[in-house]
């Protein structure tokens, strides 16, 4: 098996995509719990640190939030075809971390007891958003860097630097454990996911190559047409329709006529050719839904549903007109023929009833001289 890297491989980006709905959908009840750490914070170090500075945090977070909130009904909106997607998640995790991070900016070095906690809800932070992200990691990575980079700037300003150093030490260690760790769970995840996409791909394929199957067992090679199996199949189908909404349905039997001097004169491949161009001509003169399929050698049956006996004879007539009026082969230029019966279905007759009330009508057609249509009725 191939390895997977998640920077450069295509399928990681379909498996990316199709993760798309599961990091909006996580971002979104993200977004929506925020406020809750909000207010715990404030309350928490509402007597131990500054108004103004509890206030300043808060502002800058409700507008990061507020940016937040609409660049996510934006992706939603605009889904994840854009290819602009993992950028917006990029800054939104970004901006979140960067909030977070003032905590320790303005929140943090005043009271000893206060900063233990506040770095615990800070190392919370980034384990709570690893689930969001895990089908966009550097999302992920972009919203602790952030957090990470505001509090050592943090540390670099700040007059109690013991204690910063601690809370430094404390997130460095823990974001660097918490980035080890989810690399490895993307990985799986996004691996996951392509897997099931494959999966996915791989039964639309045998979907495919079934019906492929299905049809070719069912198609004439030589002509195209259905052949003996499709036009059982298809019988079977007319049959129930007739018993069940009483709707009458027509077979023609098509014969051509000393087809056997066709292949004695020209050879076996002009035959061939004959009843190709045969097949192609009789569809011409066929509705959509009316079946032409090759039943012997030079033998065809047209099964004409909701067509009444008159109409039936009608088709066939046009048909074997058409046939008889001009050449089927150019390349020896070829006429030919065929005789043709019409069978109508009656109730209670069984398929091969009616298939014979069909060539018996053909049979009459041939006595009576070919190149002529008959019918059962006749
Ligand atoms: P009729 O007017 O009585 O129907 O005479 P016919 O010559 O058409 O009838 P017959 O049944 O004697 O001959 C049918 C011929 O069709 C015999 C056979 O060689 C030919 N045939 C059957 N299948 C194929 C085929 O797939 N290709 C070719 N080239 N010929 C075929
Ligand atoms: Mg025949
Ligand atoms: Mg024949």
């Amino acid at each position: 098996m191939r390895s997977l890297s998640i920077e450069n491989d295509d399928s990681i980006e379909v498996a990316r995509e199709t993760g798309f709905e599961q990091c909006v959908f996580s971002l979104r009840r993200t977004l929506a719990t925020s406020p809750i750490g909000w207010v715990l914070v404030a309350w928490f170090s509402w007597d131990r640190v500054s108004h103004t500075h509890i206030g300043l945090w808060l502002i800058a977070f409700v507008l990061t939030w507020a940016l937040s909130l609409g660049m996510l009904q934006l992706l939603i909106r605009q889904g994840p075809t854009t290819g602009r997607h993992a950028s917006i998640f990029l800054v939104i995790a970004g901006l979140d971390g960067a909030a977070w991070g003032l905590v320790v900016w303005l929140l943090m070095g005043y009271d000893t007891n206060l900063d233990p906690w506040l770095a615990a809800t800070l190392c919370g932070v980034g384990a709570v958003n690893a689930p969001a992200y895990i089908t966009y990691i550097r999302a992920y990575y972009a919203q602790i860097g952030s957090l990470w980079l505001v509090a050592m700037l943090a540390l670099i300003f700040s007059s109690n630097l013991v204690n910063m150093l601690n809370t430094a030490v404390g997130l460095s260690v823990f974001f660097a454990l918490i980035v080890y760790y989810m690399q490895a769970i993307a990985q799986r995840v996004l691996e996951g996911i392509r897997l099931q996409l494959a999966n996915t791909s791989l039964a639309e394929q045998l979907r495919i190559a079934l019906q492929l199957v299905e049809v070719d067992a069912a198609t004439d090679p030589l002509t195209g047409q259905v052949n003996r199996r499709g036009l059982d199949v298809f019988l079977k189908q007319q049959f129930e329709m007739a018993q069940k909404e009483a709707r009458p349905f027509a077979v023609l039997m098509l014969d051509i006529d000393y087809f056997k001097q066709v292949n004695d004169t020209y050879g076996h491949v002009v035959g061939d050719d004959t009843l190709r161009a045969f097949a192609f001509r009789v569809r011409n003169y066929l509705r959509q839904g009316d079946v032409c399929a090759r039943y012997g050698g030079e033998e065809f049956v047209v099964v004409l549903p909701d067509t009444s006996l008159d109409m039936a004879i009608e088709v066939a007539e046009r048909v074997r007109q058409g046939i008889a009026e001009s050449d089927l082969l150019t390349v020896p230029p070829l006429k030919a023929t065929v005789s043709i019966g019409v069978a109508t279905y009656v109730a209670g007759q069984t398929a091969e009833e009616l298939l014979s009330a069909a060539d018996a009508a053909v049979y009459s057609a041939k006595r009576g001289g070919r190149n002529q249509v008959r019918s059962s009725a006749d």
